[in-house]
């Protein structure tokens, strides 16, 4: 029996596409019109991706508002976003679905958040509830083995056990502690968190690929 349980953020999606969803509705909800909501969401991607802080930002540029951080912040955690799979992932969960393995998901966040997401992303058809691990709602986070045993209590010691994420700080030094195959999915240019490989080995992934597809197939031996 194969597991593979997968990250969440920058993994199956990328987090960036997150975060320019939720600058475009808080837009929304402060715009008098079309023109006011592009100028919001420029004022907050501006200010992100120029190292600035994209809320105060927007509060010290719309003070005549009264928006408070904590609505924006509450904006920016539950709103619904409109984000996709990582290109080439729905036809690799297509062929893990119909090759029977079990997939899974462990993300550390917010439960509400990463609920959101996963819906946006149309992926409680293809992975249970119950197999998707969300550090606040489990009690731990990443590198905690317990989020990892979880899966491991629940398919045995002989199941075949993979994580392919892409956080080299956190993601794999507990499943490679574990035994699992480790896989990690390298940083297109687009990624929140920067990779670093500079790592000693417990935390280094056993495998690096480049995308969904190819080389992953083989590695899973698919
Ligand atoms: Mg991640």
């Amino acid at each position: 029996m194969m597991v593979v349980v997968f990250d969440l953020d920058d993994t199956l999606y990328k987090e960036i596409d997150y975060l320019r969803s939720a600058y475009r509705y808080i837009a929304a909800q402060l715009a008098g019109d079309d023109a006011e909501r592009e100028e919001i969401f420029g004022t907050l991607y501006g200010a992100y991706k120029e190292g600035r802080d994209a809320f105060a930002t927007l509060m010290e540029c719309y003070n005549n508002k009264g928006v408070t951080k904590e609505t924006l912040l509450h904006w920016y955690r539950t709103h619904k976003p409109q984000i996709s799979l990582t290109d080439g992932c729905e036809g690799f969960l297509s062929v893990l679905v119909a090759k029977g393995c079990h997939l899974g998901i462990i993300t550390d966040g917010r439960t509400v958040t990463q609920l959101n997401k996963i819906e946006a992303l149309g992926l409680h058809s293809l992975i249970a509830d119950e197999d998707i691990v969300i550090s606040e709602r489990f009690g731990s986070e990443k590198p905690s083995p317990e989020n990892y045993l979880y899966f491991m209590n629940k398919y045995g010691a002989d199941a075949r056990y993979y994580y392919i994420a892409d956080n080299t700080a956190k993601d794999f030094i507990a499943p490679n502690r574990l035994g699992w195959t480790t896989v990690c999915l390298k940083d297109n240019g687009q990624n929140i968190h920067k990779q670093k490989f500079s790592l000693s080995d417990e935390f280094l992934p056993k495998y690096t690929v480049e995308e969904f597809g190819g080389s992953l197939f083989e590695l899973l031996k698919l």
